[in-house]
């Protein structure tokens, strides 16, 4: 078991990064800690509200040039932050895999996902376009231009600490606004060294800060009338009881991303070779730490031969995940984030199996690669004899669980997804364009996946979500994001 290079050495104090530089905080320190060894890797203050408004100086200070420096001109920042960004993709997928936990190929893929954000905003003279229309009476022409507006904060998760905030700030600079980032205080390095490299690119100083910290640097965020608007992906306790209501409140724009428990149908029709492996990545990637993960299977049809085969098939290829630290490249699956997270999903298993629900794979007793006494491993759980009534389908689990239902045909399995308020992405297995057709037009969520388990939207199409999963009306990547992050402005006209 060779394990690849830790980046992060020495126990740093992560800084802030404003006005291009970067600074201490004089705020309490918060341990960063990497969930493999359980030990502290780095410190990250919790910065005041006065450090966030000198972040928030420094952007409106910034933002008078920045947005009249022409959107080709804007672009080549970015594609050279784009070629930065390849030239350390290793290094930066490294250091998500040592604060975060997950596999080293799993933080690879995030790591992609991120720079694709990256290019696409490099796109922006030709998605910033506006619209004209000759004669609209005689002699008048009218048209329409998109307008930056201004300073926005992003709010980043811990589960995705490279790639989320990248779905919005690339295309808030490319627009010719500033930002400052308050990346998740649980894994505050990925953004760090995405910093390292604005740095690098050379922005202006104050077109991109950086500011850690917790509820307290959101509170002055929310507060802050020279922030113009939020975009915030996390809970749905903090998107729905925070972030929606305050930005309403005081008039700020806000895309929230929340929570999700999601669903996979299984139909009798559906090729399960093809569907097993998928079932894998979408509930045991990431630990199950993602917003478009499987929480729930739904298997359709009576006959109890299908159901059989194809649990043992599940259960089998869930028993041969390797579990253990992500630096090993064999390793499929690495720890959840923290003990806290640990024992939060442990209370879910427990809850599942008090309501009726039994066990047919027990991740409390997998086997881990490695010696590590007090890491925060479990492995894939399933659960069956589950229901939709359980605390278990209807509250996010976030760990690598599986809840198996059953329904007797495509209608109750819809009936049982649509009735969840959190479902942001919902799949089908079926090789019926009947069955799928249905599935896409009757479900309620943003994100469908059609004989794929995680439809993640690609950098050029919105990352979608709909009720408990969403707050808002824009959402985050491609042509949404270049709406949120202008405003239209039309003109009229009349040429003497
Ligand atoms: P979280 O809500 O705990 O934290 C998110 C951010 O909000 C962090 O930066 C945190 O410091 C801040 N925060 C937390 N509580 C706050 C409060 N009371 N007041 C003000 N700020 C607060 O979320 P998390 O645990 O970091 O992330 C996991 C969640 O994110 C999951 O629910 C997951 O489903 C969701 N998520 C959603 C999407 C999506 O696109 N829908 C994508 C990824 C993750």
């Amino acid at each position: 078991m060779a394990l690849l290079d830790e980046p992060i050495k020495g126990t740093p104090t992560i800084k802030n990064y404003i006005n291009g530089e970067w600074v201490d905080s004089k705020g309490e320190l918060f341990d960063v800690v990497n969930p493999v060894k359980n030990e502290t890797i780095a410190r990250v203050a919790m910065s005041t509200g006065e450090e966030f408004d000198a972040a928030v100086k420094a952007a409106h200070e910034a933002y008078p040039d920045w947005r009249r420096t022409p959107a080709v001109s804007r672009a080549r920042y970015l594609h050279r932050f784009r070629e930065l960004l390849e030239e350390n993709f290793e290094e930066l997928s490294r250091v998500q895999t040592q604060e975060h936990g997950k596999s080293i190929d799993e933080s690879r893929g995030e790591t992609r996902r991120g720079i694709e954000n990256v290019e696409v905003a490099c796109g922006i003279p030709t998605m910033m376009m506006g619209d004209t229309s000759e004669d609209i009476a005689s002699g008048i022409d009218e048209y329409l231009i998109r307008v930056p507006l201004g300073v926005f904060g992003i709010i980043g998760p811990f589960n995705f600490p490279f790639m989320i905030p990248l779905w919005s700030a690339p295309y808030a600079v490319a627009t010719g606004n500033t930002v400052v980032i308050k990346p998740s205080e649980q894994c505050p390095i990925s953004q760090t060294k995405l910093g390292e490299l604005v740095d690098e690119a050379g922005f202006p100083p104050g077109v991109w800060n950086i500011v850690h910290g917790e509820k307290k640097v959101v509170n002055a965020m929310l507060d802050n009338p020279g922030i113009v608007g939020i975009t915030f992906v996390g809970s749905t306790p903090t998107a729905r009881d925070v972030i929606y209501p305050r930005c309403g409140a005081s008039g700020k724009r806000v895309i929230a991303q929340a929570g999700a428990s999601n669903m996979i149908v299984i139909m009798p029709d559906a090729n399960v070779k093809a569907t097993v492996p998928a079932l894998m990545t979408s509930f045991f990637g990431n630990a199950g730490q993602r917003c478009l993960a499987g929480q729930n299977l739904i298997v359709v049809g009576e006959a109890n031969g299908f159901y059989d085969d194809f649990m043992e098939a599940v259960t089998t290829a869930a028993r041969q995940i390797v579990v253990g630290n992500g630096l090993d490249e064999s390793v499929q699956m690495g720890p959840v984030k923290d003990q806290q997270k640990k024992q939060r999903i442990l209370g879910y298993i427990e809850s599942g199996l008090r309501e009726g629900a039994t066990i047919k794979l027990d991740g409390r007793k997998a086997n881990i690669v490695g010696e590590y006494p007090d890491a925060c491993f479990l492995g894939p759980t399933i659960l069956e004899n589950v229901n939709p009534n359980m605390k278990i389908v209807n509250e996010e689990i976030f760990g690598p669980t599986m809840g198996v239902m059953r329904a007797k045909n495509l209608d109750e399995a819809i009936a049982i997804c649509n009735k969840n308020p959190y479902h942001n992405a919902d799949s089908i297995f079926t090789s019926s364009g009947k069955y799928a057709r249905q599935f896409q037009y009757e479900i309620n969520c943003g994100n469908i996946g059609i004989n794929i388990g995680i439809a993640a939207p690609m950098a050029f199409y919105p990352f979608s979500g709909m009720s408990g999963s969403f707050y808002g009306i824009l959402h985050t990547q491609g042509k949404e994001a270049v709406r949120f992050f202008t405003e239209s402005k039309v003109c009229i006209h009349r040429w003497l």
